[in-house]
């Protein structure tokens, strides 16, 4: 089964309101294994939209339209397909009855506008909108069909989790897309896709890798009419890909990298502190976003000034004069004044210029230090990474969690 979306709203083409719904329709596509080939955005007329949904309808077996089922003159999505399927509109007493009752129990005087909403293309069924006026609407036609939902999000989501998903399931036949995620660190996008380059082209189960942010994700997909019989497909390829890259793989599905990391610290009973200084505690937040995490992370310092690094980490005046703050031996003293001082197993000492100027010592933007100390001694690594402050100081938590994970895993 091919779908396509076709969503309504001038609002949506001049970018006032971000096209959340179509977005979600797509994920529940394809949970359902159904193949959504298209998009189109159209602002609220009536001809463009009737054209839209015809050139879908052309292509697709499933098409959907988002908004435009509204009482006012410019919810014009109900006439829209009308046209695009060549019927009339019909009016629908038990719709109208329904509205009625409706605004009767909310005390709202009726107007005639409200009327336009009863209205729907001959031939058509109504959805049930428990959260809002306009039904939502499916007009079946030549074994296709046309799926008008509500714009409002709060209308729209139970709509496609709901009947409009029921719907769906059932003409798909109980199938749906299993996946699983195989959640990769320290190693490039093309490297991982050179080292498993015979599962990427494979048919079943697909396997798609995703560059994200310091990572890699393989999503590793199935069509299935249950959990078991998917698992049969996915369990060998995503052994395979375990064995191919090694400790590469920190985890599975949802989990990140912080609670891999606080996990195999809680696992073997051991302590992490941190002293962070262009990161300014976001390497702290994401340990602590996970549950459970005190313990294992002890705590930290935000050691952004000079004096802070001095007077709570113990980074000597001399070091500070001879190397400057974003330097080798500046990371490695944050991390064995951290080391020391929250008396734990590990810490972890970043310093480093997030820009978006060089810094007066003539730091290049982006360069970043990263020291691990333990009890086996120190270990540091000097990074230049690119993009702005944002990306540069997600980038620099990212690989010092990297580096912990490796340390763990030796
Ligand atoms: P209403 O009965 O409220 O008029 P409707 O079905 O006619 O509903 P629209 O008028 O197109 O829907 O949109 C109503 C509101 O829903 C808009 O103000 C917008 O904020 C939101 N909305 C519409 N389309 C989308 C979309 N595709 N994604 C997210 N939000 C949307
Ligand atoms: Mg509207």
């Amino acid at each position: 089964m091919t779908a396509e979306i076709v969503s309504v709203g001038t609002e949506l083409l001049l970018g006032q309101t971000v096209d959340t719904n179509a977005a979600e329709l797509g994920r529940k596509l394809a949970a359902l294994g159904i193949v959504h080939r298209r998009r189109q955005t159209v602002g609220d007329n009536l001809e463009r939209a009737a054209e839209a949904i015809r050139e879908a309808l052309f292509r697709a077996d499933t098409v959907f339209t988002i908004g435009g089922l509204g009482p006012t003159q410019d919810d014009l999505t109900r006439d829209a397909i009308a046209l695009a399927l060549g019927v009339s509109l019909v009016h629908d007493p038990e719709i109208e009855a329904h509205l009625r009752a409706m605004f009767e129990r909310r005390r709202i005087p009726w107007t005639d506008s409200q009327t336009r909403q009863a209205q729907r293309p001959e031939g058509s069924q109504p959805v049930a909108n428990p959260n809002g006026t306009a039904p939502g609407l499916i007009c079946e036609r030549d074994g296709k069909r046309v799926i008008a939902l509500p714009g409002p999000p709060n209308e729209f989501g139970p709509m496609v989790e709901g009947p409009v998903g029921g719907y769906l399931a059932a003409l798909t036949g109980g199938m749906a897309l299993h996946s699983r995620v195989v959640r990769v660190c320290g190693m490039g996008e093309s490297m991982v896709e050179r080292t498993i380059r015979d599962l990427v082209d494979g048919e079943n189960p697909t396997v798609a890798p995703y560059a994200k942010l310091g990572e890699v994700h393989l999503r590793v997909s199935t069509m299935a009419s249950d959990g078991d019989t998917a698992a049969s497909v996915l369990d060998p390829v995503v052994a395979t890909i375990r064995e191919r890259l090694g400790n590469h793989v920190y985890g599975f599905d949802d989990q990140p990298l912080e609670s891999a990391v606080i996990g195999l610290l809680r696992d073997r009973k051991q302590t992490l502190a941190v002293a962070e200084s262009v990161t300014g505690g976001g390497l702290g937040g994401r340990l602590t976003s996970v549950e459970g995490s005190s313990a294992a992370f002890v705590g930290g310092v935000i050691a952004y000034q000079a004096q802070i690094k001095e007077q709570l980490l113990g980074v000597s005046r001399e070091l500070l004069d001879a190397h400057g703050t974003v330097s080798e031996a500046c990371a490695v003293a944050m991390a064995e004044g951290a080391h020391e001082r929250f008396a734990t197993d590990f810490a972890l000492g970043i310093t480093g210029n997030a820009g978006p100027t060089v810094d007066a010592a003539g730091t290049r933007v982006g360069t970043v230090f990263i020291a691990l100390a333990s009890f086996e001694g120190t270990q540091v690594v000097e990074h230049e990474f690119t993009g702005q402050r944002g990306a540069v100081r997600s980038k620099a938590s990212q690989s010092a969690l990297t580096m912990l994970w490796f340390a763990l895993n030796r």
